[in-house]
């Protein structure tokens, strides 16, 4: 199966392209990118007339967690256990729609979902699945709430991330990867959505997730890190966590080390912004979570601008399953926002991304070899203003060169 674009404005994963240009994907590659003109199209070729278009690598979200749909804790516990799985397979279709052709999911999404998903049984991105979360007791993923109920149930598919000491979390790593997780979701602080603990607070002990890093490189792995205090964010660093996730209270330290270690951001910046938009519209979230969300949403911003602004390499997260499926693409704008280019956003949603999740797997970038997953816009992309209302432009969404939305 071939397709041919014709004339369209090209983002190649760095940079836009002079000019209009013919594209071609065949036998699920990216076999062409070059200046429109003298460009052959087989005989049997479906031909995309794409003047005024722009096409741009398949989205990647490096933050979601494909069951949840929105941060209401009451509403998922009233859930009946299997509830979950469908609502991971409409929100799987909702993001692939949304041009999200790569997903890592950042705890949630178990090996079935990825399996059904990689066989055709269901649409969805391409997923990079962490499992389970890992947490110390009474840390960010530990849901034993004080009432008695565990609000993360474990499962067959889904161990329990909770471990405390090296040796028990050395086991855990290795329980999360029988599980078929593809690398390790840890936190090295507390959070906005849990009961017992702060964003500011530290979890895990650097020798905790040292043990961590070197079971994750043992099976040529790595680890991300739901990091939102300052010192949690350095210890992560500091152990070999290659990216960092959320970064609220990043100081200047902190962005150096992000540096130094070249690891990534994945800022998520939409997160907070769910919690306080979902508890205005009526839904049940507990106050204290609310009001946490609301005491980090500037800092957030703020740290993330230094971020930008120091060269940190941003990758495009968006922590979905806090707000629901579907409205991952307001991480754009928002990154345009705090400083990032109309390119750099691009780069952090194409092939950044692609660099952290799945290094070496010719993803992120429309340049030929690679795989023809890519984002048809109905409008030139000129402005980051424009990124506002981005999901409104989705025209066409390819993955391994099949039309898929
Ligand atoms: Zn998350």
């Amino acid at each position: 199966m071939t397709t041919i674009f014709r004339a369209v404005r090209v983002f190649d994963g760095e940079r836009f392209l002079d000019g209009p240009h013919d594209v071609i994907f065949d036998g699920g590659a990216i076999t062409q990118v070059s200046p429109t003109g003298g460009t052959v199209a087989a005989p049997d070729a479906t031909v995309v007339d794409a003047i005024g278009k722009t096409l741009t690598p398949g989205f990647i979200d490096c933050h979601i967690h494909a069951p949840f749909s929105g941060a209401a804790l009451l509403e998922q516990v009233m859930q009946p256990f299997s509830y979950q799985f469908f609502e991971s397979v409409r929100n799987m279709a909702t993001d692939l729609a949304l041009g999200i052709t790569t997903a890592r999911d950042a705890g949630g999404g178990d090996a079935g979902l990825k399996q059904a998903i990689a066989a055709g049984l269901i649409a969805g991105p391409r997923l990079k699945i962490s499992v389970n979360i890992m947490s110390q007791t009474g840390g960010h993923n530990d849901s034993l709430c004080l009432s008695g109920v565990d609000t993360n149930v474990s499962h067959p598919g889904k161990p329990s991330g909770v471990a405390d000491g090296p040796e028990e979390c050395r086991k855990k790593a290795r329980e999360l990867f029988r599980a078929g997780a593809d690398q390790i979701k840890i936190c090295t602080t507390g959070g906005v959505l849990s009961p017992a603990d702060s964003p500011e607070h530290s979890q895990f002990t650097v020798a905790e997730i040292r043990a961590i890093v070197e079971e994750a490189e043992a099976h040529g792995s790595y680890v991300l890190a739901h990091a939102q205090g300052t010192a949690g964010i350095k210890n992560a660093l500091n152990a070999g966590v290659r990216s960092i996730e959320h970064g609220i209270f990043l100081d200047d330290e902190a962005i150096q080390l992000l540096l130094d270690k070249d690891a990534y951001l994945v800022p998520t910046l939409i997160a907070p912004l769910w919690v306080i938009r979902l508890a205005d519209s009526g839904h049940h979230i507990p106050q204290l979570m609310v009001d946490k969300a609301k005491r980090v949403a500037d800092t957030h911003r703020d740290a993330f601008a230094r971020a930008v602004r120091a060269g940190v390499k941003v990758a495009m997260g968006t922590d979905t399953g806090v707000g629901p499926h579907g409205t991952n693409l307001e991480e754009l704008y928002l990154m345009y926002d705090g400083g990032l280019t109309l390119e750099g956003v691009l780069k952090a949603t194409t092939a950044t991304a692609a660099e952290l999740v799945a290094p070496g797997e010719k993803l992120g970038r429309l340049t030929p070899g690679y795989l023809a997953d890519a984002v048809l816009l109905d409008c030139e992309l000129t402005d980051g203003a424009q990124l506002k209302d981005i999901s409104s432009h989705i025209a066409a969404v390819y993955q391994g060169g099949k039309q898929v939305g």
